[in-house]
Formats: C-alpha cells, structure tokens, sequence
C-alpha cells in the first residue's frame, strides 16, 4: 500500500518549480517512476506532494547541434537514447549503455534525468555522461545553474540538489572538432555542410556485468571512449559509492605510446583507482577482477580501431 499524497502534473516549467518550492510540505518529482515507486511502495520516501513531469516539454527535447553538442532532456526515455541516430553515431558509449539498462519495456519509462537523480552508484547512464563530459542543467523558482556531472554526486544516493530544484537536462560537447583543433592525426575526416573537415571520436563502448540480462543494476559498468586526439575517457558504475571518472587511469594511459601495450597497462592499474564493496550482487573481489577484463577488453578494441584510422 502507497501512502496518500497529492498528485500534480504541472505542463508549464513556471509552475512546476512553482509547486517544488512548496516549504511546508515533502515534494518528489516523479518522471518514469521505475525508482521512485518502488520507494513509495517501500515506504522510503513518504511525500505529500509528488510532482509529475513528464507533461514538461522543454524536459522531452533531445536535439543535437553540429559543432556545438547534444542535449538531452531530462524526462527523455531511454529507449529514445538506445535509438536516436545522432547519440548511436556521435555517443555511442551512451546508446550502448542505454540498450543494456533493464529491459526493454522499463526503458519505455525510465528516463536519463530519473537515472541521474536517483544516484545510485550503480546507474548505466551516468558513466557514459561521464566520459562525454556531460553539464546539468538545473533550474528553481530563484533561476538556474549548470553542474558538470563529475562534481554531482556526493555519496549513495545522495546528489547536490536543492530541494526545490529540477534537472531540466543534461549537456554534452559535440565530439566532432574542426581539423587542428585537438592536434588530432590521421583520424578519419568528414566534410561537413561548410565545408571543414571534422575529425570525430575514434570510438565509445559501454562494457556490463549484471546478474540477470535486463532485469538488475551492474555488477559492474565501464565506459571508455576514445576521442579525435586519441585520449582515453573512463568511467564506472558500482566500483565506488558513486559513479566515476577515473582521472589518473586516463592520465597514465595518455601520457604512453598509442600501443597494443595499453590494454594490459589498463588491467594492472584499474584497481589503484576503484573502490568497489562486496554485496548481494557480487564480491569486491569479482567486480575487481571484471573491471580489469572490461578494461583490458575496451582499450584492446579502441587501440585496434584508433590503428586502423592511422593505417
Ligand atoms: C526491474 C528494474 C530494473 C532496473 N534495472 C536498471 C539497470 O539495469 N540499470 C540502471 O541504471 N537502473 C536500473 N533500474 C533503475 C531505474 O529504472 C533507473 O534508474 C531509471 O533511469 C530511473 O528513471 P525514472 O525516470 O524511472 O526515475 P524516477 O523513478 O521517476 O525518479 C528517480 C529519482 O530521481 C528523482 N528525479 C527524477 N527526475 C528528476 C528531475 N528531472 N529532477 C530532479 N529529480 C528528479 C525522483 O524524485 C526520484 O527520487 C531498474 C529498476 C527496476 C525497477
């Protein structure tokens, strides 16, 4: 049995921030509600206000811009990043972990605003958002302010938004980069419509380990892009109390020659960097053991397809 609470579905952003800075009362924001309900149901969460927006359209857009980046709404479902053309082609570490988070029909519902509010460290979505280095854009009744991802979270479940503040949406900077610009060689060039050459990211992939195909969160979650100048972006899920970057992977990587060499570098160091817990999911010790399999897996592939734009 649910509590009772007030059911609001605001289709302006005016009146949904409006409701949201309500004092006297506990407000949840409800988008696809495949955590929050189960909160409800748990009685984790008890508010008297649950504020729908999934009715706000500036929350619903996802719109790329050459040359500038994509944004994401953040009522957006997940299906629609699984499928989008422009984040299969130009994100594709994030359309992977899309395709791979629960199952279809929940990805029908669930959304990338939902996926980074309800922090949890095991959350697909946000290690990708991580390596493509994703800003929020977040808004109140008193105005707005971006938050780059990385300094989001700040522990289980726990994140830095006020109480009377909503993700509209998240940003992320076009991985194409005019010629020059990166100091990029040799990566593959596309004429764009004003005619530059654009150099784009040698690759993304989103590598998970789970339980159960498309009913359970990650054992654990990789993601590793390789962008136009050839250095590595990683990230992971369920290896901390929160999603991370892994900075001093990346720079110890970036600072060696381009080599097949990297891969097995990668799989030694991963572990200097993670802090992965033991729980119902898995060990410490299996998770250690798949972040250095899923490490070594990713760069081996990116190395392989950063030789081939050279060759
Ligand atoms: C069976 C099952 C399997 C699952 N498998 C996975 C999985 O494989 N991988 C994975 O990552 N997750 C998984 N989940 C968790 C969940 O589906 C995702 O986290 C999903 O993206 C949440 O999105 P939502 O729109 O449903 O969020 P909601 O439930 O609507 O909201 C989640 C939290 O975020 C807050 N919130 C939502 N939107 C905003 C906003 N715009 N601004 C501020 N706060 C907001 C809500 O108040 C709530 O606290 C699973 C859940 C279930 C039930």
């Amino acid at each position: 049995m649910l509590t009772n609470f007030e059911y609001a579905k605001p289709i302006t952003l005016t009146h949904a921030v409006q409701c949201l800075a309500e004092k006297e009362r506990e407000v949840k924001i409800l988008s696809g509600g495949t955590d929050l309900l189960v909160a409800l149901r748990r009685k984790q969460v008890q508010p008297a206000l649950v504020i729908d927006i999934k009715g706000l359209k500036e929350l619903t857009a996802l719109t790329y811009t050459p040359g500038q980046g994509l944004s994401i709404g953040a009522a957006v479902c997940v299906n629609r990043l699984a499928e989008a053309d422009v984040v299969r082609q130009y994100f594709p570490a994030l359309a992977a972990a899309a395709r791979v988070l629960a199952s279809y029909q929940l990805r029908n519902r669930a959304t990338v605003g939902g996926n980074i509010c309800n922090a949890s460290p095991a959350a697909d979505l946000v290690p990708p958002l991580l390596v493509y280095e994703g800003v929020l854009e977040v808004v109140s009744q008193r105005g707005s302010r971006r938050i780059p991802l990385q300094d989001f979270f700040t522990g289980v479940k726990q994140h830095v938004l006020e109480r009377d503040e909503l993700l509209q949406g998240v940003f992320l900077p076009d991985t194409t980069d005019a010629t020059g610009a990166t100091g990029a060689t040799g990566a593959t060039g596309a004429t764009s419509a004003t005619g530059m050459t654009n150099v784009t990211d040698v690759g993304g992939l989103y590598l998970k380990q789970g339980r159960l195909k498309g009913h359970d969160l990650s054992i654990i979650g990789l993601a590793a892009r390789l962008n136009a100048a050839k250095q590595f972006r990683f990230a992971v899920a369920a290896a901390a109390p929160t999603p991370l970057r892994l900075f001093a992977l990346e720079e110890l990587l970036n600072a060696q020659p381009f080599t097949p060499a990297l891969a097995e570098l990668a799989a030694q160091a991963i572990n200097l960097y993670i802090h992965p817990i033991s729980d119902v999911r898995a060990t410490a010790e299996y998770r250690r053991h798949m972040a250095a399999v899923f490490v070594r897996r990713a760069v081996s592939s990116l190395v392989t397809a950063g030789g081939k734009q050279d060759g």
